[in-house]
């Protein structure tokens, strides 16, 4: 757990300076946007980041490098990744409506017992 905070701290320090740094989506994705960070920052070291966030439960990923074919592919190649797991805990899910929100979740955190519902307490978790 602490190499994967190490890691979301080097890509938060990776914003531009006028955005601000916070990464707005579920832990369940996290792994993604380290795996998809490694890939980018191969093609330039350097590249700044906008936005991490998500839209209608999916991943959007905004930097410097969306003018790069090949950074454009790794980036929607993560977000087909993102559109197949689950927010909230990483496990495999699928996209859910309810109320006019929209998540990308598995069974599990779907369910009328989740928190999830309605958006209630969906990010009030520890990241
Ligand atoms: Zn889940």
């Amino acid at each position: 757990m602490q190499k994967m905070n190490d890691d979301l701290e080097k890509i938060k320090s990776r914003f531009a300076e006028e955005y601000q740094s916070f990464i707005d989506v579920g832990k369940g994705w996290h792994q993604i946007i380290i795996n998809l960070d490694k890939a980018l920052s191969k093609l330039d070291p350097n590249y700044k980041i906008y936005q991490i966030k998500e839209k209608f439960g999916g991943l959007r990923y905004y930097c410097s490098s969306d003018n790069n074919k090949l950074a454009r592919e790794i980036i929607s190649e993560a977000e087909k990744v993102a559109d197949k797991t689950c927010e909230n805990c990483g496990k495999s899910g699928k996209l859910v409506t309810n109320n006019g929100w929209y998540y990308t979740c598995c069974v599990d955190c779907s369910s009328p017992e989740s928190k999830l519902a309605g958006g209630i307490g969906f990010r009030s978790d520890d990241n």
